[in-house]
């Protein structure tokens, strides 16, 4: 299952990064950002990321997925930004067109396609003042 490995992924990165930047309190959020050309079901992975989460200093929080739009850089006309969409009959959602929308040249994608950790939303220690 796609989604489970990509929680397993993303619960690896929140574990290496609070081993490094320790968290008081309980963590409930997490903040991610996922790309428009990633296709995953986000009811899948946060059901994975409670079930994996379980037993770690991340249980009980909640994935919040930021959904973050494709961009691209055009070899040709320099062209760097957003891409069009196409909105076909049929399809239940737009398209992004990955081609140059200025030049109609073969660009590239620079943003879109990742899954990261962007921040935590932690319950602070109330029992700790200042
Ligand atoms: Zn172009």
């Amino acid at each position: 299952m796609h989604e489970y490995s990509l929680a397993h992924a993303l619960l690896q990165a929140l574990t290496d990064h609070l081993r490094e930047h320790p968290v008081r309190g309980r963590i409930r959020a997490v903040h991610v950002r996922k790309g428009e050309l990633l296709i995953l079901s986000e009811e899948a992975l946060a059901e994975a990321w409670r079930i994996l989460a379980e037993g770690t200093a991340a249980a009980g929080s909640e994935l919040q997925i930021e959904r973050v739009p494709v961009k691209v850089r055009c070899g040709s006309c320099g062209y760097a930004g957003p891409v069009r969409y196409s909105t076909d009959e049929g399809w239940h959602f737009a398209v992004p067109v990955l081609s140059c929308p200025r030049c109609g040249g073969r660009a590239e994608v620079v943003e879109g396609r990742e899954l990261a950790i962007v921040g935590l939303s932690v319950d602070e220690d109330s029992s700790e003042a200042g």
